[in-house]
């Protein structure tokens, strides 16, 4: 193998990630800026990219390549970005390029859908997209192949080597010590009061706190936006131009005070990839349940955590004066991590989330294998809603029409927000032993030293190190749900009293 068969390796693919870096920046407008009537010549523009991406995947040319590099490169970085073109390059080979535009189609004008649908309560309206799109991803499952579950192969493009086995199991773990969990925190004698977060927040003064906090904790604005938009996100098309956005509500302090760091916390992960392999993958984040990771890291375990506020409260009562100026810390600090069973998953508290993402696994799993008619959503969807927290929704747009992603054609993608969490507890474990003073650190305000071991354990390495040995590198072991459960009661013990 000569040098230049790897550098014109090298250019197809990173052409490849160059095309996703236009994708993302148009999807980031079509969120933010784009006028109404934008929507269609939008869809279009966003097919075609959608399939000279496909093209250039898929393209023999780049399966020849491939076949010559396999077995001929040694040093890592060759490696790593060898194998992962290869895994990108089958996927592609195996999915007509028709249903890829298909895809792209139906799911830009599901996403228009469901925003109406959801604004009006109405699932029926939004019923015949899910159903089209569901079909259209049970193809590209059967495409793919399987061992007899499409789950399996539409949950490895977001977690690779993940299967629907190993998270049933996970979670099956998880269901009983969360419930009871809650159960006890609900009963404990000390109960925070969560009113004090829905006095009124003035948004500039919520919109300067938000960048000041993500500034602090290192997102660089010189390289990076934020913006806003109805669904929160974060867009990587380069580690120069990192885009986030959130929501103002001034009836409620959370929603983009923890929305901004936990979507900087996905901005720190895309400007800690290391720039000079952009567009290829070991310049790419790893997987998107170790993208959830760093960014429940940097909202619940850094930003709901007492070091965290015994640094920035006074600067925030002196944002919000008359809504905190005369509550006390400790107060504040407890209706921050306020446990109560919700309806809406994005506003779950730590110890609940994980019950929302089961109910959306399980029945993603069923609608994919036919146990559940679209019809029947909304039934399923509240039954679950009950079983799992005891709480009912009173309409679809607070049930089953709260989220985007199956408009988006994305199904297998949920159980990556519960791994995040577990992945987080685990790196924090390991970050606490390798930093032992970093609670202190965290409370004189250095987010640097914890933001550095991040970025040199995880950002940096790009996909160098799949999700099991990433984790297996850093804590020793694999993943487990048992540091998400310690973690959980040493830090909800103390502010309900236990
Ligand atoms: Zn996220």
């Amino acid at each position: 193998m000569s040098d230049t068969t790897y550098e014109a390796f090298l250019a197809r693919v990173r052409e490849i990630g160059q095309l996703a870096s236009i994708e993302s920046l148009l999807d980031w407008d079509s969120e933010t800026y784009m006028p109404p009537n934008g929507l269609g010549v939008r869809a279009e523009q966003l097919a075609l990219l959608a399939s000279l991406g496909h093209q250039r995947r898929s393209d023999p040319r780049l399966g020849e390549l491939l076949d010559q590099l396999e077995g001929r490169v040694s040093d890592p970085v060759q490696l790593t970005n060898v194998r992962e073109v290869r895994r990108l390059h089958d996927r592609a080979v195996k999915i007509p390029e028709d249903l890829v535009r298909r895809i792209s189609r139906a799911s830009t004008l599901a996403k228009a859908a469901w925003a109406k649908a959801r604004a009006e309560s109405n699932f029926p309206a939004f019923a015949p997209h899910l159903r089209e799109l569901l079909e259209l991803k049970r193809q590209v499952a059967d495409c793919l192949g399987h061992g007899g579950d499409r789950y399996d192969a539409l949950l490895d493009e977001y977690e690779p080597g993940a299967d629907s086995a190993q998270v049933a199991a996970l979670f099956a773990a998880l269901r009983e010590p969360l419930s009871r969990f809650v159960r006890q925190l609900q009963a404990a004698p000390r109960q925070p009061d969560p009113s004090i977060l829905r006095r009124r927040f003035p948004r500039e003064a919520q919109e300067r706190f938000a960048r000041r906090l993500a500034a602090a904790i290192g997102f660089d604005f010189q390289s990076g936006r934020l913006d806003v938009s109805n669904h929160p996100f974060c867009s990587g098309t380069g580690s120069g131009d990192v885009r986030f956005t959130t929501r103002y509500r001034e009836d409620f302090f959370n929603a983009a005070i923890f929305g901004v760091l936990h979507e900087a916390g996905h901005g720190l992960y895309e400007q800690g990839l290391d720039p000079q392999h952009a567009f290829t993958p070991m310049g790419q984040a790893v997987s998107l349940g170790i993208h959830e990771s760093q960014s429940r890291l940097w909202e619940n375990f850094v930003g709901r955590g007492r070091p965290f506020w015994d640094h920035f409260y006074g600067e925030c009562q002196r944002e919000f004066p008359e809504a905190l100026g005369g509550v006390p810390l400790d107060s504040f600090h407890a209706a921050v991590n306020h446990v109560a069973p919700s309806m809406i998953r994005v506003e779950a508290d730590e110890v609940t989330y994980n019950l929302h993402i089961v109910l959306r696994f399980e029945l993603e799993r069923a609608l994919l294998a036919g146990q559940v008619a679209i019809e029947d959503v909304p039934s399923a969807w509240n039954q679950k809603m009950n079983e799992l927290l005891g709480v009912t929704p009173r309409n679809d747009a607070e049930g089953c029409l709260q989220d985007i992603h199956w408009a988006m054609g994305i199904f297998g993608y949920f159980p990556t927000y519960a791994l995040g969490n577990l992945y987080a507890a685990q790196f924090f474990e390991a970050a606490n032993a390798a930093i032992p003073d970093l609670s202190d650190r965290l409370r004189r305000g250095d987010f640097q030293t914890l933001r550095e071991w991040l970025r040199s354990n995880i950002h940096i390495h790009g996909q160098r190190y799949r999700p099991d040995e990433l984790v297996a590198r850093i804590s020793g072991r694999p993943l487990s749900i048992e540091p998400f459960l310690r973690y959980l009661s040493d830090k909800f013990a103390p502010i309900y009293g236990l």
